[in-house]
């Protein structure tokens, strides 16, 4: 790890530099180099420090041991909270921590999260037990590819805001009820930040946004149910000022088949079988999702009665080597026709039934 710098050189003020003083200070660097807004190489390891500074500088008790001691004085307290990146606030969490109390008022752009999409896709049934990974596409707004967002041409500058003189608020006089009354109000001009573009981004119009089609893979897990929905955290829309994008839903449609039925997690199927089969007791060759499957089918089955095959069902959701059943439903088929001889050998067969009485 490389030295650290000192504290007062990162912020840029002197060592005698009043809490305002570096207030106002670390607040114009964290507009320009929080990583939500700024994408620039090196910014996010800017910000960091920038952060570090400020939170010794602006303890006037850690400040104190700073002066006397450096680094070393403040090590312990510097060093927590600042490793987790991730877990750091967004812009406007940090805008409203550090600087939404200071001074009573509202200031600066507001952190927009970004809005969530939704889109649906089409998987066959087979898909469900196998699992696959589809592609699909989404229109969203992202971050300029240009500019990255910071709505400039690269290169160029922000410029001190005029109209607030880069203070971000302006006072602004009204009439009340009771006489005229001076409100300080968030600037225009700069949306209270006291910066504004100067050479708006070209690409983007100075949006700091553009539409984008996105090819993305979606990971269909394997026992999925139709019409379940899944979430893509943070695959929607870009955030503003540093807000959050949106997630996408991805609504998953399984079709239907022509032999099976989905029945939570077996599947039924229904098997024709003739009389002779039926009585008799035999072997059948049945489709099964995994291909053809052999089914004994007991002698003296009746129409309608259900065989279990294990494992041949939908895998589960949650443990996916566990499966269902699927559930053969048989069904006798009784001939619609006969032929001399199959009539005459059913009529001796008949002539055999106790209680029968010949027709
Ligand atoms: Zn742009
Ligand atoms: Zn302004």
């Amino acid at each position: 790890m490389s030295a650290k710098r000192d504290y007062y050189e990162v912020l840029g003020v002197p060592r005698g530099a009043s809490e305002e003083e570096i207030k106002k200070t670390f607040r114009k660097l964290a507009l320009k180099y929080h990583p939500d807004r700024n994408k620039d190489k090196g910014a996010e390891e800017k910000f960091k420090e920038i952060n570090e500074a400020y939170q010794v500088l602006s303890d006037s008790s850690l400040r104190n041991k700073y002066d006397q001691f450096g680094h070393k004085g403040v090590s312990s307290q510097a060093g927590s909270g600042f490793e987790g990146f991730d877990n750091f606030a967004g812009f406007g969490d940090i805008f409203e921590t550090f600087f939404g109390g200071f001074e009573g008022h509202q200031s600066g752009r507001r952190a927009t999260r970004g809005a969530s999409l939704q889109t649906s896709i089409t998987i066959e049934f087979q898909d469900v037990v196998s699992g696959i990974e589809k592609q699909i596409e989404v229109i969203r707004s992202e971050g300029c590819g240009k500019c990255n967002g910071t709505r400039r041409e690269p290169g160029t500058e922000l410029r001190i805001c005029a109209s607030c003189n880069g203070q971000g608020r302006v006072r602004r006089a009204s009439q009340g009820m009771f006489g005229q009354f001076v409100q300080v109000v968030a600037c225009n001009a700069c949306s209270g930040e006291g910066q504004v573009v100067s050479s708006p981004c070209k690409q983007c119009k100075g949006k700091g946004t553009e539409r984008k089609k996105r090819r993305l893979a979606v990971t269909i897990p394997v026992g999925i149910e139709n019409g379940t929905q899944l979430k893509l955290t943070g695959e929607g829309e870009v955030g503003m000022s540093g807000g959050r994008p949106g997630d996408l839903f991805v609504i998953v449609n399984v079709k239907e088949h022509p032999l099976f039925v989905r029945q939570g997690n077996d599947i039924k199927h229904t098997e024709i079988i003739d009389i002779a089969q039926a009585s008799l007791g035999s072997k059948v060759l049945v489709a099964t999702i995994d291909g053809e499957a052999e089914l004994d089918i007991p002698s003296g089955i009746q129409s309608g009665q259900v065989i279990r095959l294990r494992d041949k069902g939908i895998p589960y959701l949650k443990n996916p080597k566990k499966r269902g059943s699927q559930l053969v439903e048989v069904v006798v088929e009784t001939p619609r026709t006969l032929s001399k001889e199959q009539r005459k050998i059913l009529q001796s067969f008949a002539s055999t039934l106790k209680g029968h009485n010949e027709g």
